[in-house]
């Protein structure tokens, strides 16, 4: 009883200490973002609200805050803010994933949306494709038969991402297509 009573006052006592320290943590990975110019939805935007939204809708996460970077240099820069900050962050590709896992699988992650790396580069010879993290199987196939009249096996749902086909072809090193 007595230890029961205990563990209610602890819990009392650091939950207000937790939840402020994930504010401060919050707030400071805002500034760091900001600082470096890394590109975002800001909290409760309306971008941010669509973009939180899971494909599975039995599994809701709210991220810390939500990444949008447009270049290399803003990808690195999102994972430095995540690391000085001590915030988790993940990648979020197509967010198809049934555990939400793009939103980090629970909440308080920095996601880093990797929607503008979307490129497609078919080469004919090697037989490959380089393609970005963020490219939806409809723009890689129309992509891959635009460049070279080729095609990979893949389902019919156009809206499917990169790591849904890595998982399906399952055979490529993480930004190569073999071309079937
Ligand atoms: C309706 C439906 C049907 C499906 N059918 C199949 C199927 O037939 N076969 C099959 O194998 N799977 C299937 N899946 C599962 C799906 O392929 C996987 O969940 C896949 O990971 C989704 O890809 P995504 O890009 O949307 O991932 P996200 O949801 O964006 O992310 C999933 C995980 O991958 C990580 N990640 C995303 N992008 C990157 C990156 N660039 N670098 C590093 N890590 C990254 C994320 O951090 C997260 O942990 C299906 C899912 C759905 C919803």
């Amino acid at each position: 009883m007595i230890r029961r009573v205990w563990l209610v006052i602890a819990t009392c006592l650091l939950a207000p200490i937790t939840a402020s320290t994930s504010l401060e943590k919050r707030a400071a990975l805002d500034n760091c973002l900001a600082d470096l110019g890394v590109p975002v939805y800001v909290a409760d935007s309306k971008d941010f609200t669509q973009a939180i939204k899971p494909f599975n809708l039995r599994v809701p996460f709210r991220p810390a805050a939500y990444a949008v970077p447009e270049t290399i240099k803003h990808v690195q820069d999102a994972v430095t803010c995540g690391v000085k900050t001590d915030v988790r962050v993940n990648a979020k590709s197509g967010g198809h994933s049934y555990g939400s896992h793009g939103l980090g699988g629970e909440d308080g992650h920095l996601v880093v949306d990797m929607r503008h790396f979307n490129n497609v580069t078919v080469d004919l010879e090697a037989h490959t494709a380089v393609v970005g993290s963020g490219g939806r199987l409809g723009n890689i196939a129309t992509a891959l038969y635009d460049q070279g009249k080729q095609a990979t096996s893949h389902g019919t749902c156009p809206g499917y991402v990169l790591a849904h086909i890595y998982r399906y072809v399952a055979v490529m090193s993480v930004c190569r297509l073999t071309i079937l």
